[in-house]
């Protein structure tokens, strides 16, 4: 049994579909991490028979709801004093900050590095953002 306890501060991305673990890794850039953090791949759960984990011992300064338009199950535990704090929800967000990387090179956001990235909801069923400086479409199911 794994538990959650085991980080006195930080986050735990819990109930993460298999495989979408290492994605998520990825993307929050956590193999470039000079802090503890823990990617737990294939961890028994009730819920979903495997599921995968990421524990982070840290603050990440980040719309961690964004993670919903990458798998819509995972559970977002804000850990301190070795207890969870918040539990945030997530889903797809109207508008969201951070994370995603507008793929247009002449986008100001690939050029600007202080100007931070946005996204509007244009699809839900699609799963489709728009940039908010571009339009440049940002499409998750691709
Ligand atoms: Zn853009």
């Amino acid at each position: 049994m794994l538990s959650i306890t085991s980080i006195k501060k930080g986050i735990v991305i819990d109930h993460i579909s298999p495989g979408n673990g290492y994605e998520i890794f990825k993307l929050l850039e956590l193999d470039k991490a000079d802090f503890r953090v823990a990617l737990i791949i294939n961890a028994d759960s009730k819920k979903f028979g495997r599921k995968d984990l990421i524990k982070i011992e840290n603050e990440i300064d980040l719309d961690l709801r964004a993670l919903g338009i990458l798998d819509k199950n995972l559970t977002i535990n804000i850990i301190e004093d070795e207890m969870i704090k918040e539990k945030i929800e997530v889903d797809l967000p109207k508008m969201f900050e951070g994370i995603f990387k507008c793929k247009n090179p002449r986008c100001i956001t690939s050029s600007e590095r202080d100007v931070v990235q946005k996204f509007e909801l244009v699809s839900e069923d699609k799963t489709i953002y728009k940039c908010a400086y571009c339009d440049h479409l940002l499409n998750m199911e691709e």
